[in-house]
């Protein structure tokens, strides 16, 4: 059983009109989920940098709409993810999605639209992607400034609902900022930077900071988050789990594969499906207790509520 807090299907779902049913073009669709171990998918909210700023909203809303008429509504076996209960309650046959957000373009300078998006089912809030938006700077941000006032009421609503602050994607000044003031704390795709040295990867205090916040980091399969060579394998990326658990992180890291959000996978394991290769490998290298740990527990265990 594996737990995957972010992909980008919806995204490719509203950019290319495909169907979720049988569309081989996302690298998780219904058939290929079915054939997985993996038990709840996150589907990220992301809206396209190209999309006019009146826009956005109302694409973010378009996503969603997508969410409960192709992903939930026409599969009675895909339960909606509200809470911690809702997965504990999934019966053998039954698997979960819920809903994320990867950056805050799409609510501008409006808390309410945040609100809403909470009350719509939104449980992690990404706080940038690589630019700047009302609240922080991304790390693809030259300014790479911190939190603005704005960005701290987001935190206070975050913490409020007991939803996620996800950090992935955010500047350095934004981290230290918003890691201080998040209740829960999530990097949702992410390695380490001492294993391979991408500005999106945490660094060992990034990481141990996170471990103190009590929060999550989301193992990822974006190929140049695993390896600076040309081609990654599986092995490639248990070094950064082997990593994370050297440096005491065991209860801390879950799996956020960007599955959709990129073309440049690890070999084999480039859709869903292919968590049966990487659900081997891990039981071949570590302890049943990492593994469960890995998967699925840590992930139940820090849900906000
Ligand atoms: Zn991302």
């Amino acid at each position: 059983m594996i737990i995957d807090c972010h992909c980008d299907a919806l995204l490719k779902m509203w950019l290319h009109k495909v169907d979720f049913t049988d569309d081989l073009v996302l690298d998780v669709n219904l058939p290929k989920w079915l054939n997985s171990p993996v038990k709840v998918q996150c589907f990220a909210i992301y809206v396209p940098e190209h999309i006019p700023t009146e826009s956005k909203f109302i694409v973010a809303l378009e996503m969603i709409d997508l969410f409960f008429e192709k992903i939930i509504k026409p599969n009675p076996d895909i339960k909606w993810i509200k809470q911690k209960e809702d997965i504990e309650r999934l019966k053998d046959d039954e698997k979960g999605a819920m809903l994320t957000l990867e950056g805050l373009d799409c609510i501008g300078y409006d808390l309410f639209k945040l609100r809403l998006l909470i009350r719509l089912g939104v449980k992690m809030i990404g706080m940038s992607w690589n630019t700047a938006n009302l609240a922080v700077d991304g790390l693809g941000e030259s300014r790479a400034a911190g939190l603005t006032d704005f960005g701290k009421e987001v935190i206070q609503l975050a913490n409020q609902e007991k939803v996620w602050i996800d950090l992935a994607h955010i500047s350095s000044q934004g981290f230290k900022d918003a890691i201080k003031l998040a209740d829960h704390v999530i990097v949702s795709h992410a390695n380490s930077r001492s294993i391979c040295d991408h500005e999106r990867n945490l660094n060992d205090h990034h990481i141990q900071r996170v471990i103190d916040k009590n929060g999550l980091i989301g193992l990822t399969f974006v190929k140049n988050f695993v390896v600076s060579k040309e081609k990654a394998t599986i092995k490639d990326l248990l070094y950064h789990m082997v990593h994370f658990l050297h440096i005491g992180a065991e209860n801390h890291i879950v799996f956020g594969s960007d599955f959709d959000g990129t073309d440049q996978f690890i070999e084999h394991l480039s859709s869903i499906a292919d968590y049966r290769s990487l659900e081997l490998a891990i039981q071949q290298s570590f302890s049943k207790e990492q593994c469960q740990k890995v998967s699925y527990l840590n992930f139940i265990r820090h849900f906000p509520g």
